[in-house]
């Protein structure tokens, strides 16, 4: 068997689990393949905000991401209807807002630089694992790997693959781009904004609306963001309270193009493998709260990597080790919290207690946040 390990899926998940494993064993870059099913540059949608640990994780694999186009937010803003709570972080941004299809080409081109071959414009069709190993269906023939790693996103084959009747929890997320903010509101502009006045009306969720740029001209990226743990009363179609924002601000939703993509959260109870397969970054689950998934993706590659070299040296390849590995780690217990927080913030809807959330309880929210929310990758594993 010639391909050790298939990657499938060359977005910030399969392209880190590829680094890590060659940060352990370098000697494994030939043995590695990834398939891909567009080619970069590739749109992907997303907001781009990076936290604090896609830049740690990052860091580590000896990566600058400040090579990126990017836009520094120095203030995030969590509100209840336009007021609430400001966070700055000392001596630094409170978030890093890069484009997807610009921070993937670059860590696929990193990829690449390290001896890692992408293989681009093939899609994944089926992924079928076997006792000796398994074998991946594409529209450019079959390939044969000792083991697959699933790193296809929200909508993947390999997870509906591997577990074609295990529940799902999407969420439903639109996003628009517009031009910054005119003149007269320029302060608005250096801010990312998160809003959850949504819930009260069902949406549990919130809009956001962060700076950003295209192709070098500053922008804004606006969206909304729905777990859909509300789903089951009335609710507001989700164009309806962004288009609301929008407007309070002085855009027409109307005037833009509106684009949609589900994402795919974290549950306990959520699947990560089965033997000789295993997934990665959305496959497995993103963040409930926020639906942030960028630095999640990065540190599922850490975590995927150290169980598959720890497999090779055992010489088995169960991965039976992994969801415990992940559980046990500071992506897990993060992915925990969020998850139980999710279930707190959102199904208490009622206005007063978001109110309280948002704008009251400020040294709570914010103790909360960088204890069990952020920091967490100080917390795994391949540190050095
Ligand atoms: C509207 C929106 C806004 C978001 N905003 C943020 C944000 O601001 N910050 C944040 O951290 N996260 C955000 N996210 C979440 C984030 O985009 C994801 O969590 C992250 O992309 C997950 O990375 P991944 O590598 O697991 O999957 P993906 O990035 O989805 O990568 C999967 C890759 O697999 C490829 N692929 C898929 N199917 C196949 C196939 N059959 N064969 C071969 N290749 C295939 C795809 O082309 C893609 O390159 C947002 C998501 C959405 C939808």
């Amino acid at each position: 068997m010639d391909i050790q390990i298939l990657i499938l899926g060359g977005g910030p998940s399969g392209l880190s689990t590829a680094l890590h494993l060659i940060k352990i064993n370098p000697l494994l870059a030939p043995r590695i393949l990834i398939l891909e099913k567009e080619n970069y540059p590739r749109f992907k949608l997303c907001a781009g905000g990076l936290v604090i640990d896609a830049e740690v994780i990052l860091e580590r694999l000896g990566l600058d991401v400040r090579e990126v186009p990017h836009v520094d937010a120095p203030n995030i803003r969590f509100d209840f209807a336009g007021k609430g709570l400001n966070v700055r972080v000392p001596k630094r941004h409170a978030i890093r807002v890069i484009r997807r299809n610009e921070f993937d080409h670059w860590l696929a081109k990193k990829t690449r630089e390290a001896g890692i071959e992408i293989r681009e414009g093939v899609t994944v069709k089926k992924v079928i694992p076997d006792q000796n190993g398994v074998t991946v269906q594409t529209d450019q023939g079959e390939f044969r790997a000792e083991i697959v790693v699933g790193a296809d996103g929200s909508n993947g084959v390999t997870r509906r693959s591997i577990f074609p009747n295990e529940p799902v929890y999407t969420a439903r997320v639109l996003e628009v781009i517009t031009p910054n903010y005119p003149k007269q509101e320029p302060t608005r502009n250096d801010i990312a904004f998160f809003d959850f006045f949504p819930v009260p009306n069902n949406i549990a969720g919130y809009t956001w609306d962060f700076p950003t740029q295209v192709n070098g001209e500053p922008m804004r990226c606006w969206g909304i963001y729905d777990t859909n743990l509300l789903a089951d009363f009335n609710r507001p179609a989700l164009k309806e309270p962004l288009a609301e924002e929008m407007k309070r601000h002085g855009f027409d939703l109307s005037e833009y193009e509106i684009k949609g993509h589900p994402i795919r959260w974290y549950s306990p109870w959520n699947k990560a493998s089965v033997p000789r397969v295993l997934l990665v970054g959305d496959a497995v689950g993103a963040d409930p709260i926020f639906g942030e998934g960028i630095s999640m993706a990065l540190g599922y590659g850490v975590l995927a990597a150290t169980e598959i070299a720890e497999s090779y040296q055992r010489g088995e390849f169960s991965f039976d080790r992994y969801k415990r590995r992940l559980v046990r780690s500071g992506l897990g217990q993060t992915l925990f919290v969020r998850w139980l927080i999710t279930q707190i913030i959102y199904t208490l809807k009622w206005r007063w207690f978001q109110i309280l959330l948002w704008r009251i309880l400020k040294p709570i929210v914010l103790f909360v946040a960088w204890v069990f929310i952020l920091n967490w990758s100080k917390r795994m594993p391949l540190r050095n």
